[in-house]
């Protein structure tokens, strides 16, 4: 027996291998903290919890998810889209619910690329999308992400021939894992772009709901004519503290929404209907408890960055997403090398910036999901590992 030669094509995801190194560290007795948890250690509000709780004890809620109307999640998506951007979607053509955004952001490939076209990702990225892309057989383009732009990709670089080729262009703010984000310019930029060169915007947004200082992130379909080209992801898992749920949503362009439709027919059989009851609760449901833990992020934030200065390292305080990207310490070139070093020194888990592509080298990626003690207690340990 042989495997196919695509399992050659895309390593598999790091998250779970580090958990078994780090769950091993913890049974030898260290005293572990794992700064590399892309998932809020807070949870649901309770009424989400309730209703998902209410739905599942109900006898009728078990069968396959075919046999519910897709319509009250759909229409709750389209509002909560409308009611958090303005943006007006058609909850029956242009809003489709996913098992969580990884749903989409795997099978979009296979909805947009045949083998050989081009898709521009960023560098760095989010690893989903690269092997996503490569399990379509398409063809992986970077779009470097420099701090002298903003982590924004320069539009102007990409050569005529691979747009040309390309069939789409992701694009994530707030980022992950750069933390940076967005203007409305920009992704007007980006629509006009998009549309002279024919290609299909991929945006990927589920760090909106997670701002600081007043800010408030912009979707891409906010710009006209971007639902001519493009569609948006979004997700209850940041915003409403819900990974485990896996519910999210992709809305926009219609023939990509029906596409996606066709291509999940097979996939799965769509998501279990108390989750969608939950979900529909959560959407339409009150939001307040968001303001609230958004603060909580902001003073993690700011504890972070202030004990990052005293490590001699400087960064600019993110306005969105729940993650800090730090250049490595002044004479460290390899952040793969030294987040392991400094793994096996002070028990502190940080990723490496290399492990989201080439010009992620130079970086290092802290997420702000533990306690403001913790990640103080983080700092204190880095401080004197730096000062040693
Ligand atoms: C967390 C995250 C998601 C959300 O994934 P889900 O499958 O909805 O949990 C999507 N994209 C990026 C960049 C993320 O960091």
């Amino acid at each position: 027996m042989k495997l196919a030669n695509r399992l050659n094509d895309f390593d598999a995801y790091l998250g779970t291998a580090m958990n078994l190194i780090l769950t091993k560290m913890k049974e030898e007795g260290k005293d572990v903290i794992n700064l590399g948890l892309g998932d809020p250690d807070v949870i649901p509000p309770e009424h989400m919890r309730k209703s998902l709780a209410d739905a599942c004890y109900a006898p009728d809620s078990h069968h396959y998810p075919s046999f519910y109307s897709p319509m009250p999640l759909k229409k709750a998506i389209a509002a909560w889209y409308e009611r958090q951007y303005g943006v007006k979607c058609d909850p029956e053509t242009e809003v489709l619910p996913l098992l969580g955004s990884a749903d989409g952001l795997f099978h979009i490939h296979t909805c947009l690329l045949d083998p050989g076209d081009i898709a521009l990702v960023p560098d760095p990225c989010y690893p989903a999308y690269i092997a996503g892309v490569r399990i379509a057989g398409g063809i992986v383009e970077p779009l470097p992400l420099l701090w002298e732009n903003g982590f924004l990709p320069d539009l102007d670089s990409v050569p005529a021939d691979v747009a040309k080729r390309a069939k789409l262009i992701w694009v994530n703010y707030p980022n992950n894992p750069t933390a940076a984000h967005a203007t409305i310019e920009f992704y007007e930029r980006l629509a006009l772009w998009a549309r002279k060169h024919d290609v299909a915007v991929v945006s990927d947004n589920p760090y909106s709901e997670v701002c600081f200082d007043g800010y408030c992130a912009p979707s891409f379909l906010q710009v006209a004519g971007a639902k001519e080209i493009g569609v948006e992801f979004n997700s209850l898992s940041k915003a409403f503290n819900s990974c485990g749920w896996r519910v999210g949503f992709m809305v926009g362009n219609r023939d990509i929404v029906a596409g996606m439709t066709k291509i999940k027919s097979h996939s799965d059989r769509g998501m279990f209907y108390p989750l969608q009851v939950a979900a529909t609760a959560a959407l339409t449901g009150p939001q307040d408890f968001m303001q609230v833990r958004n603060l909580m992020y902001q003073e993690r934030r700011d504890v972070v960055v202030e004990g990052l200065k005293k490590c001699g390292i400087d960064v600019e305080s993110p306005k969105g997403t729940f993650y800090i990207w730090a250049p490595l310490p002044e004479g460290v070139t390899n952040s793969k090398e030294w987040c392991f070093k400094v793994l096996d020194e002070i028990a502190v888990w940080m990723i490496p910036g290399s492990m989201y592509g080439k010009h992620g080298e130079g970086y290092f990626r802290i997420a702000l999901t533990h306690p403001v003690e913790r990640l103080s207690e983080a700092m204190v340990r880095l401080e004197k590992l730096l000062a040693s």
